[in-house]
């Protein structure tokens, strides 16, 4: 099968995990038959800097006219003095609206290689976790309406949703659930929130009448944000609203050890979405090849999953990273204090290209 696929290296590490990232694709492509064409588009700061704006058309254009998009991160200290739309992270949100991108999937599965890492207590981590949070990414709080009073001494800000926007989270949460344990979460705030309630009764209509083979539970926000510490393997798929998502995804992301490992990707009504490591453009460490570059291998994989429908070959290059996890393989961020002998990013990317050989 061909795809065509826009690169949005961005600042930072970026164009280094993303070049890696393009390294395992072709080498899957190779072994599968496949072909990957890539186009490169800037955004973010490198893009303010040669068009005078963090999203220049040519980029929104090219990422319209792609199968889908894989992209590095932007932002760095260069840039941290421009205000409001000039900011280079207004390409992200730009590039969501655009591409219509209202789903959020962020995996946070320990590798049981990296068990050591896991901040949680031995006997909650030994026995592993894997689990997928589904966020609403374009409506709630984040996009309701909000201001101040005429004194500025009282603010507000707004939770809406319509029936419209939950069905169609819950309906990517029900699917996703379908391919895994069969086990969705809905996570919500019910017992005090009207937006809860009406996404509860929503969610319930939904999984009767269309999912009635994925197991159902509620939690509420608070209970589950104590649960991914206590108990994580309880869960498979937890779907929730934007606010809730954001900072549950991030707690469950923590909990599995580094930053540098974690993938995401963005969905929307379309097969086409942008998939990205969670992490930003980490200018401490740019050009100093000390970046791991398996978030964005791992979010390249999801890409091949969710939007190309090729699991085989997802599976094999999330195979080939756990492989050389297990076989004791580190970057600087993953490694153990007195390992001396850990990779830079570009000897990790070669040594899961020679595993995905195998
Ligand atoms: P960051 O995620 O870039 O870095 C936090 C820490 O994690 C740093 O010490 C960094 O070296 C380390 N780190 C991050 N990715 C790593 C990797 N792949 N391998 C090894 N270590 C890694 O967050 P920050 O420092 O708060 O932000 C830096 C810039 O990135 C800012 O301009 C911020 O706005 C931007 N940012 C962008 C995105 C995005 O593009 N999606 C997300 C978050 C932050």
């Amino acid at each position: 099968m061909e795809f065509n696929i826009a690169l949005v290296p961005g600042d930072g590490i970026g164009p280094e995990i993303v070049g890696s990232a393009v390294k395992v694709m072709e080498t899957v492509a190779d072994k599968f038959g496949h072909k990957f064409n890539f186009t490169t588009y800037l955004a973010g700061g490198c893009a303010i800097d040669k068009y005078g704006e963090p999203l220049p058309q040519v980029t929104v254009d090219g990422c319209l006219a792609s199968d889908s998009v894989l992209l590095g991160a932007v932002g760095g200290p260069k840039w941290d003095h421009l205000s409001g739309n000039m900011r280079p992270e207004k390409a992200l949100l730009g590039l969501r609206k655009v591409l219509g991108l209202y789903t959020n999937l962020r995996p946070a599965a320990l590798q049981p290689a990296l068990a050591e890492a896991c901040v949680l207590r031995p006997d909650i981590s030994e026995k592993g976790f894997d689990l997928m949070i589904v966020r609403e990414l374009t409506g709630g709080i984040y996009f309701g309406e909000r201001g101040r009073n005429k004194a500025g001494d009282a603010a507000f800000d707004t939770e809406a949703y319509s029936v419209l926007e939950i069905e169609r989270v819950a309906r990517a949460a029900f699917e996703i659930a379908r391919k895994r344990k069969k086990h969705l979460t809905s996570v919500d705030k019910a017992n005090v929130l009207e937006t809860s309630r009406l996404w509860r009764e929503t969610v319930h209509r939904i999984g009767q009448t269309e999912y009635p083979d994925v197991t159902l539970d509620d939690m509420y926000v608070d209970n589950a944000a104590m649960q991914i510490i206590r108990a994580p393997s309880f869960f498979d798929v937890i779907v929730t609203s934007n606010m809730f998502g954001d900072i549950l995804s991030d707690e469950a992301s923590q909990v599995t050890g580094s930053i540098g490992l974690l993938a995401s990707a963005s969905l929307g009504e379309t097969t086409r979405g942008m998939y990205e490591p969670i992490h930003g453009s980490a200018p401490d460490i740019a050009g100093k090849d000390l970046a791991n570059p398996i978030a964005t291998i791992l979010s390249a994989a999801m890409m091949l999953r969710y939007s190309f429908d090729l699991p085989e070959e997802a599976d094999c290059i999330e195979r080939a990273v756990s492989d050389v996890l297990s076989a004791g393989w580190r970057t600087a961020d993953i490694k153990s204090p007195d390992d001396e002998n850990y990779l830079s990013g570009s000897q990790m990317t070669e040594k899961i290209l020679e595993y995905l050989g195998r």
